[in-house]
């Protein structure tokens, strides 16, 4: 079988490929062992990121300023959208392309392998599979409670870091993410930005009702339940590969849903899935995953508010701008400015691979 494009992996990085290379008329072949699987997760971008070909209805929600907590509070002047995962799937639409199930074995520029013993050649095989998890691979963990019309004027928590769940100080450190996902309802999700290992979900469930406890917000018991576990590292920018496969997802975030989204286009388009600035760009943000997990628990708040305190377009260039190497330079360097000496002191040494100067207890250095 020959196409123009082979697409391993139909997650939301391989998917949205896809549907822009069909709108191109590409002859697309898209490869996953479970290619119906209906995708479950609620997944949210910066507004800016979502590129304009996205059909308006993918978007359940808008917050135009969240809100996030370190030890002080901070408003966020930068829309973020809450997508209907459901709609999202539905619209990148795969008419006209040869879906195969099956597991990709081997791949490389032109060939693709299944387990099935079947192969498939095209002018170009983009690797879109995901990463695995692995033991000893930093990942991210949350756990989080869908509520019908909570009745509360909290507005929408981009990361709230506020003792009130129950932890003692000393312990791993997780924030309370708190979106609309339209129709009244609201997600409140306790996360583990990052860790290795990273905190358990029975615990961050135990976390929650805590929160939810001291914040009168009532609870049930029958609500729908989100479950998130996944790795943040194991990908690496590449020519043929894209999404988290390819380092588009954020190691020091979790983010990949809009960058993958905005470059599905430029792709499809015949832009290649990196550039050397993205490869620069994506060993900062592992520093920057190093030195949040050799950050004490105590100092991360204080780490947070020096990051919504930078300007604006620091953080968006931070957060999202996954080939802007000057711009995270800037943004990483003004932070490093603006927190406090003694956490200075332990983002250096994670940065530069020091273990003797991180944080006791920490596994930030070897578990990578
Ligand atoms: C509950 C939850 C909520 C989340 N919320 C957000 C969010 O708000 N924003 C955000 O940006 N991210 C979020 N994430 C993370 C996000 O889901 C992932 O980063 C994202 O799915 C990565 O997309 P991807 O398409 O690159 O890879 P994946 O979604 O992992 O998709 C990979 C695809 O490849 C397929 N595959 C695997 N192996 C093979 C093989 N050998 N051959 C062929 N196909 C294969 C898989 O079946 C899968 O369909 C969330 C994750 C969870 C679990």
């Amino acid at each position: 079988m020959r196409a123009d494009i082979v697409i391993c992996g139909l997650g939301p990085a391989g998917r949205a490929l896809a549907h822009r290379c069909l709108v191109r008329g590409m002859a697309v072949v898209a490869i996953d062992p479970n290619p119906q699987r209906r995708w479950q997760a609620t997944y949210a971008a910066w507004t800016d990121e979502l590129p304009s070909w996205l059909d308006d209805t993918t978007v359940a929600a808008t917050v135009v300023r969240p809100h996030a907590h370190g030890r002080r509070a901070h408003t966020i002047p930068r829309p973020y959208s809450i997508l209907d995962t459901g709609r999202l799937q539905h619209s990148l639409d795969l008419t006209g392309a040869t879906v195969l199930t099956g597991r990709v074995t081997t791949l490389d520029r032109h060939t693709v392998t299944l387990d099935s013993g079947r192969t498939v050649r095209a002018d170009r095989v983009i690797d879109a599979r995901g990463l695995r998890r692995r033991a000893g691979r930093a990942e991210q963990t949350a756990y989080g409670l869908v509520l019908d019309d909570p009745g509360q004027e909290e507005p929408a928590l981009f990361m709230d870091w506020r003792a009130d769940n129950g932890t003692d100080p000393g312990s791993p450190r997780s924030f309370l993410y708190t979106i609309p996902l339209g129709g009244g309802r609201v997600l409140f999700e306790e996360t583990c930005l990052v860790g290795a290992p990273a905190i358990d979900l029975g615990e961050l469930a135990r976390r929650l009702r805590c929160r939810l406890r001291a914040r009168g917000i009532p609870v049930r018991g029958d609500e729908p339940v989100e479950r998130v576990r996944f790795p943040v590292v194991g990908g690496a920018p590449g020519a043929g590969r894209f999404g988290a496969a390819g380092g588009y997802l954020h190691p020091a975030t979790g983010y990949s849903v809009g960058a993958a989204l905005a470059a599905a286009g430029g792709i499809a388009a015949g832009q290649p899935a990196t550039s050397n600035t993205a490869r620069a760009v994506y060993r900062l943000r592992r520093a920057g995953l190093r030195a949040l997990l050799a950050l004490p628990p105590d100092e991360l708040p204080g780490f947070f508010d020096a990051f919504f305190e930078l300007d604006l377009g620091l953080q968006c260039t931070y957060l999202s701008g996954h080939a802007d190497l000057a711009g995270t330079v800037t943004a990483m360097t003004r932070l490093f400015a603006a927190v406090p000496p003694g956490t200075r002191a332990r983002l250096a040494a994670a940065t530069l691979h020091l273990p003797a100067l991180s944080h006791a207890g920490s596994r930030s250095v070897i578990m990578e």
